[in-house]
């Protein structure tokens, strides 16, 4: 926010040089080199693997293992996300999760959501970072248990040796290698470096900003394929801020999320566990929520009449039959917690409480169907 005199806070000039100068080089320089000399294959490769593993870094580590613990790695996997996200250039893993906690503690809050969609485009990517708003002052309150992590706690305090010794020494150690300097570093190095950070970027500006809501209407976050296409999953971000501690941004088996494909992977390797998942009852019950939300601000809307007032009855009776089904869900689920605290597996295996709840998750299934029917005569359009 500007201050009370509607000045803005002071340029913070260290990123604002960083991002422009890289920004310059990869416009100019990169093309002008790749005409004039070429390219190495062994540049693009680097190019694209690298791209890879510092985005998979931020993903699968600085985001969600790092900021909402959606899953344990081992120390060694620790080590590897810490290494390549200091090649990400985005800050400590430490004040990186600081940020993004408050991010979703205080979202769409102007004054202390860091990057605040409702600030607009510009802020929201990139401008929350050029200047020294209050907005951004990291929070450290928020990441005690971070701060007792000794690998995490390293990577902090050698930070921007990490940073500097990733983005220079290793592309200058495999231009040695494959004997192309300069073109790794303008590939490996500074063009990775700036298209990483723009698809980053994109999931606090776009995210927010285009694509769909179909898990909760209370905040701009927002559901969107092609952001996901390139942000190596992160781009199903409504469905994120609603269960945030769910290992898994793309839900669906169909929905694109290389992110949640490696740490299942990881966790096959033996190299991450305890994944958490949320519940698919519960990720329906929110779609239906939302369903419900959007049908009953229409009807309010709509004059009355014979067709609305049907409409009104079948929304109505879907209503009530959802409640139940949620009220019956949570007892179950509670019965079944207290079984497994008492240890008792065979009555758990022996009782119908996993086939009851199996058949009222399909029953919500089935009643989000039609309330996509009934939501279709309404004339809501699927947003
Ligand atoms: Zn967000
Ligand atoms: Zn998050």
């Amino acid at each position: 926010m500007n201050d009370p005199a509607g000045r803005l806070p002071p340029r913070n000039w260290p990123p604002l040089l960083m991002f422009a100068i890289t920004l310059g080089i990869a416009l100019t320089v990169v093309p002008w080199y790749g005409i004039v000399h070429g390219y190495a294959l062994a540049a693009w490769v680097a190019f694209a693997v690298l791209l890879s593993v510092t985005e998979l870094s931020i993903t699968c580590g600085y985001h969600r293992l790092f900021s909402h613990a959606a899953y344990q790695a081992h120390p060694a996997l620790k080590a590897v996300f810490l290494l390549f996200g200091a090649m990400a250039l985005q800050n400590s893993a430490l004040i990186w999760s600081a940020g993004h906690r408050v991010h979703h503690r205080f979202i769409d809050d102007p004054e202390r959501d860091p990057y605040c969609a409702r600030r607009g485009f510009w802020f929201s990517h990139i401008g929350w970072m050029l200047r020294n708003y209050p907005s951004g002052d990291p929070d450290l309150k928020y990441v005690r248990e971070l701060q007792n992590d000794p690998l995490v706690a390293f990577q902090h305090r050698h930070y921007l040796a990490l940073a500097v010794g990733m983005n220079l020494g290793l592309p200058l150690l495999l231009g040695w290698a494959f004997g192309d300097i300069v073109g790794m570093i303008l590939l490996a190095g500074v063009l990775r470096l700036v298209i990483s950070h723009h698809l980053t970027f994109c999931i606090n500006s776009l995210a927010h900003i285009v694509g769909t809501r179909p898990y909760t209407t209370e905040n701009t976050a927002r559901d969107n394929g092609v952001v996901a296409l390139l942000t190596f999953g992160e781009g199903y971000h409504n469905f994120h801020h609603q269960f945030a501690h769910d290992y898994r941004n793309g839900v669906r088996w169909w929905q694109w999320d290389p992110s949640k494909w490696l740490i299942n992977a990881l966790h096959w390797a033996g190299l991450a566990k305890n994944l958490k998942r949320v519940p698919w009852f519960k990720i329906r019950r929110a779609m239906l929520e939302t369903q419900f939300r959007r049908a009953n601000q229409e009807l309010a809307r709509q004059v009355s009449s014979p067709r609305s007032d049907e409409l009104r009855q079948r929304v109505a009776e879907e209503y009530e039959r959802f409640s139940k089904a949620v009220t019956t869900w949570t007892m179950l689920r509670e019965q079944s917690v207290a079984d497994a605290k008492r240890a008792l597996v065979d009555r758990w295996e022996k009782s119908h409480l996993p086939s009851r709840l199996k058949a009222l998750e399909e029953g919500l299934h089935e009643q989000y169907r039609r309330m996509q029917l009934l939501a279709a005569q309404l004339g809501i359009a699927r947003v």
